[in-house]
């Protein structure tokens, strides 16, 4: 659970709080509730919002002294529904990390078995992070074969699935990640050039060394001065996809917040800026597009998905904290 909301800065173990409560019952169940077991948890950066408490965001923020949620994966254990029996896996976009819970059953969807019959498919390669890659890499920025992208995080949940797609449309594709084990495993799975942030030097110098002919599409999931760099780098009708800032997520106070500087380019090279939240695209027709396209190149061996996978619930916390260091490295999910 959170005890107290955290406001700003990094976010440390000992602001949550693990607990044992008793195991919810079959008898306690009320008309159309399910009792969930959870498979496989997803940790994602966006959380970190819903820990500061912040009032008005896109997506409430935690309450204090109850349970932290989010996408996850799970059984059915126990159901008065007449839309759920024990032993269908379902997804619960807001569900608790418990390992055990009472949830209504229109809280919850079935997992699409039909694009896999894998429960840990659906917080991974056919997750959420993977559909917000899909959704802005090849709808939102209207990819052209022979243009140049760029994506930052390149080698997490949703940047490996922006390289991957994006190569599969014919672009050139330019990765950027915190680690050269990183760097490698960006290049292995399409990008035709990827560097280290961290030991580049000067990110204005590397960008235009990895992109002698500007940038077409700037996917960014940092934010920052290496947005604002790239910034500096984009061609004409280049189209900027806002996914994620991370590094804008563990600030002091508002003050630190990075000031954009080239922002200029985009009104002289007539560009467009996107940002996009994935939840508005869940059960569209895009999502279905996405399930087709995905789960056909995934087993056709066609694309990989590296996920970063820790065991046990109480493991949770930590593979929190590590989106925000970088030790993840992959698609960060918890398998109970
Ligand atoms: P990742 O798997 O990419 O994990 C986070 C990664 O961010 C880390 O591994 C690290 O990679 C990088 N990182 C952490 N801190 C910093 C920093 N200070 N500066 C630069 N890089 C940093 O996470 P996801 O794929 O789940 O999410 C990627 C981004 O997309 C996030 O910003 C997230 O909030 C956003 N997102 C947005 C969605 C939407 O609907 N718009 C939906 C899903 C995600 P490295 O080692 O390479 O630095």
């Amino acid at each position: 659970s959170l005890p107290n909301h955290v406001r700003g800065g990094f976010v440390k173990l000992a602001d949550f709080k693990i607990e044992q409560v008793a195991p919810p019952s079959k008898d306690q169940l009320a008309d159309n509730q399910v009792i969930l077991r959870p498979i496989y948890y997803s940790i994602d950066p966006y959380q970190r919002g819903r820990i500061a408490g912040v009032k008005g965001s896109f997506i409430e923020s935690y309450s204090e002294g109850n349970a932290i949620t989010n996408i996850l994966v799970a059984t059915v254990v126990a159901s008065a529904s007449a839309d759920y029996q024990e032993g269908d896996v379902v997804i619960d976009n807001d569900g608790k990390w418990e390992t055990e819970y009472v949830t209504e059953a229109c809280a919850i969807s079935k997992a699409p078995t039909q694009y896999s019959a894998e429960p840990k498919d659906h917080v991974g390669v056919l997750g959420m992070a993977a559909f917000s890659a899909y959704v802005g890499a090849t709808v939102l920025a209207k990819p052209k074969a022979g243009e140049t992208i760029l994506v930052s995080s390149a080698s997490g949940g949703v940047g490996q699935m922006v390289v991957q797609l994006a190569k599969a449309r014919g672009l050139r594709v330019i990765g950027v990640a915190g680690s050269d084990d990183k760097v490698e495993y960006v290049k292995s799975i399409g990008a035709d050039v990827a560097f280290n942030y961290k030991t580049c030097g000067n990110y204005l110098e590397a960008i235009k060394v990895a992109a002698p002919e500007g940038i077409d599409i700037w996917f960014d999931n940092v934010g920052g001065e290496f947005l604002d760099a790239a910034l500096a780098h984009i061609n004409t009708h280049a189209r900027i996809i806002i996914c994620g800032a991370i590094t804008q997520y563990n600030l002091s106070s508002p003050d630190e917040r990075y000031g954009i500087k080239c922002l200029t380019s985009v009104l002289i090279k007539k560009a467009s800026i996107h940002g996009f939240i994935i939840d508005e695209y869940y059960d569209t027709p895009t999502h279905v597009a996405f399930y087709e396209e995905v789960s056909q190149l995934y087993r056709a061996g066609k694309i990989t998905y590296r996920l970063s996978e820790t065991d046990g619930l109480e493991s949770a916390p930590q593979a929190f904290l590590d989106l925000f260091t970088g030790k993840n490295f992959g698609r960060s999910i918890v398998k109970v």
